[in-house]
């Protein structure tokens, strides 16, 4: 008899999500939970069951651009695969984007979406990238107070109808910049008739099919830089679906998200409607970017979620040496240690998502606005690469297997490396946060002041330890940075993304040590308790006495 390997099994996704919904017991109303609880049971169904067949099945779909149609006529359309068809019904259907909007929930609302979002993600190839754009426009629009473009777009971007939902885009990426959207080149003019127009070359947009982008543009006269730049909105298609003034030049062949159209686009004139003022457009997307970061370290969160969930299935119907993965003490110490970082990072973006919810219900005061713009973007940096990490781990969890296309499995990897690259790289986020810190301090004080409080509820023994060093990890980073602000600028940038990472790594521990004190107390369950004594083992404070000049000469010529 030939030996024939079981293949990992994956069972209903908020069942079987001890993390997620021990977190929703403590941080919903009962009366909350019990309400939005069926959606989330319905969700974890088809996540685990005929989505995840359909995943398997939807391998070797990939998106097509379609340039010309039989009668040579040029219609550029992108044609999806199938399971993100079926993707775009079911996220309308269950409000993913609406449940922000409908705020039903109040301040909860985002934790609600973001608990529809863990179970979505994973289970849809990456469609929560047009659902993050979407939402981030939706925000942007209503923040920019255009009362045409609220009434007649957002109620599009939050229907729950899948024939009236639109998504969104989100076309900032130019070749001459991306990460410096000040090198924009499109240009904007109004016509004869007064309508703004707008010509460039836009290098990277993903979910191309969409009905509407946001994107920028100077206006015609405006000064170079930043400042200069216009938000728009455009318009992909007339009534007749033909794309209007834009020429999609080809789609990417990408090393992952492969069932997202990631397309390069040509503007020649396309029609646009100015959201806001004619200058200032980077401040006016900005709305649109935290939103779409959230769902970043969401999806980080999710992705680390399902591989885990794979790889711990897998460990008990793999034998090796007479006994089961399982029950190997390495093996098991392996994928523990990839549980911490995932358990932590899903705090940290859920409490992102918490603050989000509660700014948007007018409950953040002065210092908790300042903690969320701080957090927001150390929540994504940090959580982009614990995704890769795991994500590489829980590949190798499955030996030969994990490296093999057919068993669905390196596509896990492929698509968490775009996570720290796309909406802000590492560095860039880092340089963010310290933007977000300022010279005064006080934002810092508002997430040390945050965890301060974690660890006074951490009053088990176990998790008062653990809190520590979240604290003495904050304390440290605090020091060097006022030690980096006396010692200049090249000091200061050349160890930002460490000082970041420490403030995202800290954070998220005591937010985990905080959660697990309530899982002890409340549930008698001590796991999240073992997540934070790894997580807090695992290299919190990464601040190191290696400065500019070293670096600069260890990558340089001579
Ligand atoms: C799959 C995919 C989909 C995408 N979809 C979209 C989309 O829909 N819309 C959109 O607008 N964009 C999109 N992008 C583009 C993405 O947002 C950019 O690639 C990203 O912001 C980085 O910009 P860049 O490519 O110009 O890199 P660069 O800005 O050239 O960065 C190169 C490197 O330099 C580093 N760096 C840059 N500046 C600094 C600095 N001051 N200090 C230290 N290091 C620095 C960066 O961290 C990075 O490592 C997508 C990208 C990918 C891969």
């Amino acid at each position: 008899m030939t030996f024939r390997q079981e293949p990992p099994a994956l069972g209903n996704q908020y069942a079987d999500d001890r993390a997620l919904r021990s977190y929703l017991r403590r941080a919903l109303p009962a009366d909350v939970l019990r309400e939005i609880e069926p959606s989330l049971q319905d969700l974890g169904e088809l996540a685990g069951g005929e989505l995840y067949r359909a995943q398997l099945a939807d391998r070797l779909h990939e998106p097509r651009l379609v340039r010309w149609d039989a009668w040579g006529a040029r219609v550029d359309l992108i044609e999806v695969s199938p399971l993100w068809r079926t993707a775009e019904r079911l996220a309308a259907g269950h409000g993913l984007v609406a449940v922000a909007y409908e705020r039903r929930h109040g301040p909860h609302s985002r934790v609600h979406q973001a608990a529809l979002a863990h179970l979505f993600t994973p289970a849809t190839d990456i469609y929560s990238c047009p659902l993050a754009m979407t939402d981030g426009a939706a925000r942007a629009l209503l923040a920019s107070g255009n009362r045409e473009l609220i009434e007649r777009v957002v109620p599009r971007l939050t229907s729950r109808d899948p024939a009236r939902f639109w998504t969104s885009g989100q076309w900032m990426t130019e070749q001459a910049g991306g990460s410096d959207v000040s090198l924009t080149e499109t240009a904007a003019r109004r016509d004869g008739e007064g309508r703004w127009r707008l010509s460039g070359r836009k290098w990277f947009t993903s979910a191309t099919n969409s009905q509407v982008a946001l994107t920028l543009a100077r206006p015609e006269g405006n000064a170079p830089g930043a400042r200069g730049l216009a938000l728009f909105l455009v318009e992909t298609r007339d009534d007749a679906g033909r794309l209007r003034g834009i020429t999609v030049e080809r789609l990417k062949d990408k090393l992952g998200t492969r069932k997202v159209p990631t397309a390069e686009l040509t503007l020649d004139g396309a029609p646009a409607e100015l959201v806001r003022g004619t200058t200032d457009g980077v401040r006016d997307i900005a709305p649109m970017l935290n939103v779409t970061r959230l769902w970043n370290g969401l999806s980080a969160a999710a992705l680390m979620r399902r591989g885990l969930a794979l790889a711990r299935d897998y460990a008990r119907r793999r034998v090796a040496f007479g006994s089961p993965l399982a029950e190997k003490p390495l093996h098991a110490d392996t994928l523990a240690g990839q549980q911490a970082e995932a358990e932590a990072a899903f705090h940290l973006a859920f409490r992102v998502a918490e603050l989000v919810g509660r700014e948007e219900s007018g409950e953040l005061d002065e210092e908790q606005s300042r903690l969320l713009r701080l957090l927001t973007p150390l929540m994504k940096l940090t959580t982009a690469r614990q995704a890769v990490a795991v994500a590489s781990e829980v590949l190798e969890a499955f030996g030969g297997a994990g490296y093999v296309e057919d068993t669905g499995l390196p596509v896990l990897l492929r698509d968490a490396q775009v996570l720290s690259i796309w909406e802000g790289t590492t560095n860039v986020l880092a340089l963010d946060a310290l933007r977000a810190l300022g010279r005064g301090g006080e934002p810092l004080r508002s997430l040390q002041s945050e965890a301060e409080q974690c660890a006074r509820e951490a009053r088990d023994a176990r998790l008062a330890a653990a809190a520590a060093v979240a604290l003495r990890a904050l304390a440290h980073a605090a020091a060097w940075l006022a030690r980096a602000h006396e010692e200049g600028q090249e000091f200061l940038e050349s160890g930002a993304r460490r000082f970041a990472l420490t403030l995202g790594r800290a954070s998220a521990l005591a937010l985990l040590a905080r959660h697990a004190q309530w899982s002890l107390e409340h549930e008698r369950d001590a796991r999240a308790l073992y997540a934070a004594r790894r997580f807090a083992a695992g290299g919190i404070d990464l601040i190191t006495e290696t400065d500019a000049e070293e670096a600069f000469a260890l990558m340089g010529d001579k």
